[in-house]
């Protein structure tokens, strides 16, 4: 009698223990769970996936994506996923160490700064160094999703991360992310015609280095008191008292500031030189209004070339 009920447990276990890890028939197929890190990561993935796939985007609305930290729900819920999409080291530091736990389940993690390699740029040879700039040698600028051209190759290496998990999808991936990738080309055309047509090349930014593959790629130059890619360590005062001086000796009329960051530094300045403040989006997150306007990476973008025009002295 007590060996049968042993028996009868046993066979409950393997059971369920089966029905678990091998269903035996096919059911309805759940979508992809993929996690992002920053907001472009989250907007070119979903639109990537569409319905194949459960996009998250890590950030809290309004949360300041370089000194963000993931939770232990964060990470619990990275461990879920299969696929794991961050931007890099340099913008993710945290990721390495958080990696380590997951090495053997099934997660793919896409680190997208990889689609960029050659591309990217360590401090040296940054143009608005000629005025302030003394960044720390090591540092490599983590901002390339603002450069459109850049941002195709990101899209086409995250498609195709997504497709290696999900191969049955890998035409539809890739047709999406082609697709997607033919409005950025019309975005880096319309950025390049509108700025013929701007008489001013120098950007003057309140907030930290942001724009530096942008300016790159369009031949802009962008000046910001801070001394680094990060908005976590002020500027010093010298540092804005030439920004000023830059501002008087250009004429400038507007200083931009970042998003989702308190910008004193821009409002000082402001205050200083009877500049207007306007807002130009670096795209790291976005606040909780935004998120229900449904703004995507290309709305901010050509909101940011409109708020360009202005600060650079448009002429038709
Ligand atoms: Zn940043």
């Amino acid at each position: 009698m007590r060996f049968c009920i042993i028996m009868i447990i046993a066979v409950l276990i393997v059971g369920a223990v089966g029905a678990g890890s091998a269903p035996t028939a096919p059911t309805a197929v759940e979508p992809l769970k993929i996690i992002t890190t920053n907001f472009p990561l989250y907007d070119f993935t979903r639109r990537i996936c569409r319905e194949k796939a459960e996009v998250v985007l890590l950030l809290p609305p309004g949360a300041e994506a370089h000194s963000y930290r993931p939770t232990p729900r964060d990470v619990v819920r990275i461990h879920k996923a299969d696929v794991f999409i961050y931007t890099g080291k340099y913008m993710e530091p945290w990721v390495e160490d958080m990696l380590q736990g997951v090495r053997d389940n099934n997660l793919i993690v896409v680190d997208t700064s990889q689609a960029v390699l050659p591309d990217l740029r360590g401090s040296e040879g940054q143009e608005p160094e000629r005025h302030d700039q003394h960044v720390h040698h090591h540092a490599v600028d983590p901002h390339f999703w603002l450069d459109p051209v850049l941002a195709q190759k990101m899209v086409k290496y995250i498609a195709a991360a997504t497709a290696g998990k999900d191969k049955k999808n890998r035409e539809y991936y890739q047709k999406q992310a082609e697709a997607f990738c033919v409005e950025l080309e019309q975005l880096d055309r319309t950025i390049r015609e509108t700025l013929k047509h701007c008489k001013q090349r120098t950007v003057i930014y309140g907030g930290h280095f942001v724009f530096g593959y942008f300016s790159r790629q369009y031949n802009l130059e962008f000046v910001t008191p801070y001394k680094n890619f990060s908005p976590n360590a002020q500027p010093n005062p010298r540092n804005i008292a030439r920004l000023i001086k830059i501002m008087k000796q250009l004429k400038t009329k507007v200083i931009f500031y970042e998003e989702l960051v308190e910008p004193k530094v821009a409002r000082a300045i402001a205050g200083e030189t009877k500049a207007q403040m306007v807002l130009l989006h670096g795209a790291h997150n976005i606040s909780r209004q935004e998120q229900q306007r449904q703004v995507t990476y290309l709305s901010i973008m050509y909101e940011n070339l409109e708020k360009l025009k202005n600060g650079l002295d448009y002429q038709q």
